[in-house]
């Protein structure tokens, strides 16, 4: 049995990121950026009016102030307007401001007459105005290498004119859930059978890290039924196995991955729950094998798998987000592993929920988040403590 640390160590030095692939803009949300992000545009790129109303010079425009109206600047052309102390420009959001003006008079605070307005506030310098540049300078890195690229970054994006992005490669991925067991949902349920649930949890994980997931196989406990999905399995780039992994006597994974050629770099992890853990390579394919039991794979995919993926994938923060919570119980590790206490994190505070057992798929349901206790390590109800986030 090795340490997790051992184990992320293991499985990251034989994981290599896949070649990069331009995309378009509207294709790119959830991808990681394959290269660096400059403005070659400041924004705003103008000096620009923040509101629909008049263009003023401040030093001239005081309250019960009456100022000409010299022209009209609309947002999209500029006019090449000026104005001199005693006059405004009539002007709308996002319009360029005139030369000469340094303030921008809110229309609701003027009453029109003719070609004059009053101004009936006060108006100071830089009012509404909004500066070339003042958000963003030219040559400033606007995404970085690795950084996950969001809704608000597509727009910063295509803010610079960009119309397709450098990302990290596509990660194409299989599932095999094994079990003489297991019943597809749908299917009739005989005395001793459970449905296959494990396929729809990793699948949603897979998802979830951006995967593509392109094949979900089941299979029973046979030899020839296991090696054959097995190896299609190991035709993508990450095949997740559930279920088959441990020692007994209908666990065929490990001798068929043996038989097919792949190497099995790890086997049995020191973490709760999740001990079976099995990690092996196969040519270019990166070959997890999850413990059946719901709560373990699920553990163990977040810990193990999701770094892994995300690596190929070109991203550089491969850890789930953590968060400070207070604990509202005692809790202790009296067990030989770290162990995963899963809870609900609610205003700020992680209550760990229902039975901390690895089939215990309810409670894990209703968790929203993941506490890591180390081996002889005990909590207090009521300390901070950093917990990792689910959602
Ligand atoms: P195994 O790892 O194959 O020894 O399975 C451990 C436990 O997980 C057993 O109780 C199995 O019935 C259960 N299990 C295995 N695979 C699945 C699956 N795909 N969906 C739900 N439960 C499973
Ligand atoms: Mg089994």
């Amino acid at each position: 049995m090795i340490s997790e640390e051992e184990a992320r160590r293991r499985i990251f030095e034989g994981i290599q990121c896949l070649s990069s692939r331009r995309l378009p803009i509207s294709q790119a949300l959830g991808c990681f950026a394959a290269e660096h992000y400059f403005a070659s545009l400041p924004l705003p790129a103008f000096d620009n009016s923040a509101m629909d109303g008049y263009a003023v010079v401040a030093s001239s425009c005081k309250r019960g102030q009456r100022l000409r109206v010299t022209g009209e600047q609309p947002a999209g052309r500029d006019r090449q307007l000026s104005i001199s102390p005693g006059e405004a420009v009539r002007i709308f959001t996002g319009a360029p401001l005139p030369r000469g003006a340094d303030a921008i008079v809110m229309q609701e605070d003027v009453t029109r007459d003719d070609a004059e307005i009053v101004v009936n506030t006060d108006v100071s310098v830089g009012e509404f105005v909004r500066r070339r540049g003042c958000d963003l300078s030219e040559g400033q890195k606007i995404l970085a290498t690795g950084e996950q690229i969001g809704a608000a970054t597509l727009a910063l994006l295509a803010s610079q004119g960009f119309t397709e992005v450098m990302v990290g490669g596509e990660v194409k991925s299989a599932i095999v859930s094994t079990g003489d067991e297991l019943v597809k949902p749908g299917e009739k349920l005989e005395p001793g059978q459970i449905y296959e649930s494990n396929s729809a949890l990793l699948q949603a994980l897979l998802q979830r890290c951006g995967t593509s997931v392109q094949s979900v196989q089941y299979c029973p406990d046979t030899w020839d039924s296991v090696t054959g999905v097995l190896e299609r399995g190991m035709q993508h780039h990450v095949l997740i196995i559930s279920g088959g992994v441990s020692v007994g006597e209908h666990d065929l994974v490990q001798s068929a991955l043996r038989a097919l050629g792949a190497s099995i770099d790890i086997w049995r992890v020191a973490i709760k729950p999740g001990k079976p853990f099995l990690f092996g390579r196969f040519g270019q394919c990166a070959v997890f094998g999850l413990p059946g039991n719901p709560v373990s794979a699920f553990v163990t995919f977040l810990q193990f798998v999701r770094p892994a993926i995300l690596k190929m994938m070109g991203a550089t923060k491969l850890d789930l987000p953590e968060a400070p919570a207070k604990l509202t119980a005692d809790l202790i590790n009296d067990s030989d592993r770290p162990h995963y206490v899963r809870g609900k994190l609610e205003d700020r505070k992680f209550t760990p929920v229902g039975r901390q057992e690895s089939h215990a798929l309810f409670g894990l349901s209703q968790s929203n988040a993941l506490l890591r206790v180390a081996v002889g390590e005990s909590f207090k109800a009521g300390e901070i403590v950093d917990i990792q986030l689910l959602d």
